[in-house]
């Protein structure tokens, strides 16, 4: 029997849309109800529901649903294992019934009136490890669901994962009472010396930004103007945050497009929850001023959220901070012009999620200062990335600094100055003037890159954002050598769907013009954690899960990606696909296959994808030395990590400044073991670069190319000074400099020649 094409594709770019089906939703409730309706439609189903699994009583209960009565809503539950949707998400597996009624599973509810709809079929809705809920579809026709139906629903599931968590948790939320005080003191700090982790410069006031107060939920010095507020004031506050969570997006989409609509979701969440603005207008009208009103709720969620064990729900007492502070902002200061807290300020902050990060760019902060608290290095990318200057420094005092306090951070040098005088001021200020221009000047840069001798050396981008694209190109990178993917993973409160991946990798590569694009698969765990991953106490996560080795451990996360980025390349050329981290033969072919195997799918479900990308791996770890010769026939390239490859050939940890002076990219090993990987790729015809910081550093430069890499990549403000460089040098030199410092034995050996290429090529 010919039944009508469902159009799964479609359904897939609607569920892609979620921000906006939330956007549209009055409340939660009704954000659960469109989805199970647009589900119903494009499945053509009589009946989809969603039951939700409550970590309380361990019970699924019936969430929404089109096709059940709706009456059922609420009433409905089963245990873990128990009935057909139990036994789905006990399973943790798809489960596909042709004849229900018949099944030794099927449990009868007389409230849902199902006992009509024969075929069944379930899927869980999962995130990593957590349990959510279950997503069911059902018809009064027996074998009505195909394999294409199932598969379609799955990937639905687990594009919905996050959402439908975030709606889950504000359901669940049992409120309780706290209330904190902030506490401010005036010291007399001058000038503090930092350490850099983004170049720039700011002078501006400052703010402390306190992660579990928040910016002004306890603000002492807003207290005086609590008094004059009524609930119509209440209401017009709160329709302007979501006017202005609104702009804030469409601002971001331009600004960030990896993060564009999930930052805001979570806020646009928790606006929506009932319970959340009512609990303020109840108390409003039982006579609390509307700015105490803001921030009882606001604390007592904040305190719920942070008190959880999950690092993924204690992200969300940020949420709530910062939409309650947000409120506020947009009650007390309606009718003043100055800028809310957090705008064009310097921040200073004891500890910082690539998250606030992000909030804070679109905040337009003009620098941050990170005081103590461990920083992990993707915050300093990222933080370079937005072009955010940002010193790093132990002194605790600036933390008590009255907000308004003006300060300079020059952090081209790591300098603080709090409350400078007149002529520091000044200096600054001209010597800035004097830096923009020599930047200007240094632009203009060779299409191709060569050596003196005219050896033809590729230089390609490292790009974190897209939004260093554009530099790139000005810049005349040929192409990206490294883009990591992480930040679309590291900025949002749960793993992006396939839809949002996809939006991303498509933009980098119609950017990139058939430039060729080296995308590396999630390189998630070390320094780069996923707040919402559960994956996160490791006594040593350097050398835990992560990397290749959690992505093939959470499949359906690595499968969503790859299918992204294979879609992205549909009918662009020169598509790179890149594994990290990788260990072993076994890990790469493994991880190939999942490419293998999406690409079936993909086939499967008539889906446009790049045929044929080029699949290779970073050489990060030393164990693949000593069979690299084997890698370099199973890779189609490599590109060597040196961050890592460094840092674990010399068990060095490349963040922790303590143990910086052993991090030599010199040490004789790591030299050595730099040429046979180039060897290796020689000898087999793949392409080896190198796309850790080593490829820009100039005294390696020579000794790169002397063992045979003829392609670099590097950050885009490194391109110039990496162009001048090698146009400077002699390939006979470098092949010289190379066999010498290949034939030395120690440390200090290495640096001495090191030091005496430029001294030598200058007579
Ligand atoms: C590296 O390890 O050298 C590298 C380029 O990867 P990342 O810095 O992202 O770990
Ligand atoms: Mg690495």
């Amino acid at each position: 029997m010919r039944r009508k094409n469902r159009d799964h594709l479609s359904l897939l770019c609607d569920i892609g849309e979620l921000a906006d089906l939330l956007t549209g939703s009055e409340n939660i409730f009704t954000f659960l109800q469109r989805t199970v309706e647009m589900v119903a439609r494009h499945l053509d189903a009589h009946v989809c529901s969603i039951y939700l699994y409550e970590h309380g009583s361990q019970d699924l209960v019936l969430a929404a649903t089109v096709g059940l009565n709706p009456q059922a809503v609420g009433k409905i539950r089963m245990k873990l294992g128990e009935g057909l949707v139990g036994t789905t998400l006990a399973l943790r597996k798809p489960l596909a019934v042709d004849k229900a009624t018949s099944d030794s599973n099927f449990k009868y509810f007389k409230e849902a009136d199902e006992d009509r709809f024969e075929s069944f079929l379930a899927v869980p809705i999962q995130r990593g490890e957590e349990k959510i809920g279950v997503l069911v579809v059902q018809h009064e026709r027996e074998s009505f669901f195909l394999q294409s139906d199932i598969d379609a629903l799955r990937a639905s599931a687990s594009q919905l994962a996050g959402s439908i968590e975030s709606a889950r948790l504000m359901m669940e939320l049992d409120l309780s009472h706290n209330k904190e005080e902030g506490h401010l003191d005036l010291t007399d700090l001058k000038l503090i010396r930092g350490e850099t982790a983004s170049a720039g410069y700011a002078y501006a006031p400052v703010v402390v930004y306190k992660k579990t107060q928040g910016f002004l939920l306890s603000d002492a010095a807003a207290r005086d103007e609590d008094a004059g507020y009524s609930l119509d004031d209440f209401r017009e506050a709160v329709s302007q945050t979501s006017q202005q969570l609104k702009e804030m997006e469409t601002a971001f989409v331009e600004r960030l497009p990896e993060s564009a609509s999930l930052i805001f979701t979570a806020h646009f969440m928790i606006l929506k929850d009932p319970s959340f603005v009512t609990k303020m207008v109840n108390l409003i009208e039982d006579g609390m001023n509307p700015p105490d009103a803001i921030r009882t709720v606001a604390n007592m969620y904040i305190r719920i959220f942070s008190s959880s064990p999950h690092a993924y729900m204690q992200e969300k007492a940020n949420d709530v901070e910062d939409l309650g502070g947000r409120i506020l902002r947009n009650l007390i200061q309606k009718n003043s012009r100055e800028p809310s807290i957090g705008q064009k300020r310097i921040v200073i902050s004891k500890e910082l999620f690539p998250s606030d990060v992000m909030k804070l760019a679109s905040d337009e902060v003009q620098a941050i200062i990170l005081v103590g608290g461990g920083i992990t290095s993707h915050i300093s990318i990222l933080a370079r990335s937005l072009d955010i200057p940002l010193v790093i420094t132990d002194n605790k005092e600036l933390l008590h600094l009255p907000g308004g306090t003006m300060a300079i951070v020059d952090a081209d040098v790591g300098n603080i100055y709090i409350d400078p005088a007149p002529e520091v001021v000044r200096t600054h200020e001209e010597r800035q003037k004097t830096r923009k221009t020599a930047v200007s000047v240094q632009s203009a840069m060779l299409d191709e890159t060569r050596t003196r001798d005219g050896e033809r050396v590729c230089l390609l981008a490292n790009i974190n954002l897209l939004s260093e694209v554009r530099l790139s190109l000005a810049l005349k990178a040929e192409g990206v050598g490294l883009y990591r993917t992480e930040f679309p993973f590291l900025v949002r409160s749960n793993f992006p769907t396939e839809e949002e991946q996809y939006v991303v990798y498509r933009k980098l590569l119609d950017q990139m013009e058939n430039r060729p694009v080296t995308i590396r698969t999630l390189d998630a765990g070390g320094d780069k954690i996923l707040a919402y991953s559960d994956v996160v106490d490791e006594d040593n996560p350097a050398l835990g899960l992560r990397s290749i080795r959690f992505s093939l451990k959470m499949k359906e996360v690595f499968v969503q990606q790859i299918r992204a980025i294979l879609r992205a390349g549909a009918g662009r050329k020169n598509l790179r696909i890149m594994f990290p981290m990788i260990s072993s033969l076994d890990e790469f072919s493994q991880a190939r296959s999942v490419v293998e195997e999406s690409m079936a799918g993909l086939t499967a479900e008539g889906l446009d994808f790049h045929p044929n990308p080029e699949v290779g791996m970073m050489v990060e770890l030393p164990a693949v030395i000593e069979t690299i010769d084997e890698f370099a026939r199973a890779a189609d390239f490599f590109s060597i990590g040196t961050n890592d490859f460094v840092q674990y050939m010399l068990a060095v940890d490349r963040g922790n400044k303590r143990v910086a002076e052993y991090f030599c990219p010199y040490h004789p090993s790591v030299l050595r073991a730099l040429s046979k990987i180039a060897r290796a790729g020689e000898t087999a015809g793949i392409d080896v670069s190198v796309c850790g910081e080593m490829a820009h550093e100039a005294e390696y430069i020579p000794f790169l190319l002397g063992i045979g890499i003829r392609s670099l990549s590097v950050n885009a403000k490194d391109l110039p000074a990496v162009q001048a460089r090698i146009t400077g040098l002699s390939m006979a030199d470098a092949r010289e400099h190379a066999e010498k410092l290949l034939a030395e034995t120690t440390l200090s050996g290495a640096r001495r020649v090191l030091e005496s290429f430029d001294r030598g090529t200058a007579e």
